[in-house]
């Protein structure tokens, strides 16, 4: 047979030759399936082969693809302008887009910086720290705190708050900054609370709060650092922590926010509020890369009472007035659409139908919130092989380490849940245990 013949029309030469994917190797790099388009809750590949979507695009396309009314807002912004330098200059979808997220965020949060990614926005919310103990008269408050199992991004700063083991310390070494790392609590969401659970956060705060501008941690969900599930309580106590020894609290709420959990934003959960929160990822709706941080009065105003009396960032794109359009509309849409409703039918659903999974060998925990469904395996998966079985099945889902986990669109009909459920069911079956 020709070799031609074989090759299938989801692979492309040029893209395993010369294409960079996440994590990948250039040599050796895992199979990629080339995708023609995606519409609602389904992805088309290049062979014209549907998948059923499990991961929103990593959690950002929390309306599906190619939806008219998201279409229609960057159509309708591409006319007046695709972007304008936000210094000096401002523009109606940034202000809409501000007034929006003001009434949807923590109510002590009221100034917004617009920035580009999540990372990005980490590396902004902890220079925003920094400068906030400079400008309090703190400049020994250089470090941060954080809990282990958490994950902030890829850039420098965001990198150095990451899990330490599953993160990439080992292999950047010295030359990342080192931090203060507490153990992730063990209190889960669903279970009681351990009052020792926070015994080691405080050890180290009182040991060396006098180093540190802030804590900074992702609410009650660890995303990609682990998908841990944590009890509210932990919140509570972290924040009277922090508010005791002058140091920030920042929740990184890329990944929970904009209903993922079952609330709009997982603070809710505790009722604890942040004095800076990150936000990105289902922001624009999966439409384009952009992201936010809020701060409160006392960090803006304290910034900005004291030299150099600004903050000091202020990236090419910030405020991209497509990007602000886009996510004013998205936003609409999830406020107006019913969300909690239809997030509270996919986690009873995910409940009801992953709970059987418990009693496959290879599995080892099965953890339902939100919108949030993940199945923790004994053994770490060979993602190469799930990921064609899925795609064989009909389904798109991107396990890593020991999780494979769905995190729909809100707009995935129950049988195609149920599509999505009884495959990943049958695929970690197949796994020896
Ligand atoms: N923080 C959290 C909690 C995240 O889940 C992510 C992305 N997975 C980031 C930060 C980084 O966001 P980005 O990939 O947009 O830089």
């Amino acid at each position: 047979m020709n070799s031609e013949t074989t090759v299938s029309p989801n692979f492309d030469t040029f893209d395993h030759d010369h294409l960079w994917h996440p994590y990948t190797s250039t040599i050796n790099p895992l199979p990629t399936y080339k995708v023609r388009s995606a519409r609602g809750c389904r992805i088309t590949l290049e062979d014209g082969t549907e998948l059923i979507e499990g991961m929103s695009s990593w959690w950002c396309a929390v309306h599906g693809y190619n939806h008219p009314v998201l279409n229609e807002a960057v159509r309708r912004q591409l006319d007046s302008m695709a972007h304008v330098m936000f210094g000096g200059l401002t523009h109606e979808p940034a202000i809409e887009l501000g007034k929006l997220l003001l009434s949807i965020v923590p109510p002590s949060m009221s100034h917004i910086f617009y920035a580009d990614s999540g990372s990005v926005a980490v590396e902004v919310a902890m220079k925003m720290a920094v400068q906030y103990q400079v400008a309090a008269g703190h400049p020994d408050r250089t470090n941060f705190v954080t809990i282990r199992t958490g994950y902030h991004g890829d850039t420098w700063n965001a990198m150095s708050v990451c899990d330490p083991v599953t993160g990439m310390h080992s292999l950047f070494g010295s030359a990342l900054p080192v931090r203060y790392f507490a153990p992730s609590p063990h209190s889960r969401f669903d279970g009681g609370w351990d009052p020792h659970d926070i015994d080691p956060l405080r050890e180290i705060i009182e040991k060396h709060g006098k180093d540190i501008a802030a804590l900074i941690l992702e609410p009650i969900v660890q995303g990609a650092g682990g998908m841990r599930f944590y009890h509210p309580q932990y919140l509570r106590e972290a924040a009277a922590l922090c508010r005791e020894h002058g140091l920030l609290l920042i929740f990184d709420e890329i990944a929970t926010g904009f209903g993922r959990t079952g609330k709009l934003f997982a603070w809710e959960h505790a009722g604890v509020e942040p004095d800076i929160m990150c936000i990105g990822k289902a922001l624009t709706g999966g439409y384009m890369t952009f992201s936010a941080v809020l701060a409160n009065d006392l960090v803006a105003d304290t910034i900005s009472s004291h030299d150099p009396r600004v903050f000091m960032h202020g990236p090419t794109f910030m405020g991209n007035p497509l990007a602000c359009s886009v996510a004013v509309a998205s936003t609409r849409l999830l406020l107006e659409s019913g969300w909690q409703e239809k997030v509270r039918r996919i986690e009873a659903q995910l409940r009801e139908e992953l709970a059987p999974a418990r009693r496959i060998p290879s599995v080892a925990d099965v953890r339902v919130l939100g919108a949030i469904g993940v199945l923790e395996m004994k053994q770490p998966v060979d993602m190469a092989w799930m990921q064609k079985r899925f795609v064989e099945e009909g389904i798109w889902l991107r396990p890593f380490g020991r999780l494979v986990y769905t995190m729909p669109p809100f707009i995935i009909e129950p049988g195609e849940l149920s599509v999505l459920t009884s495959r990943m069911l049958k695929i970690v079956s197949e796994i020896p245990g």
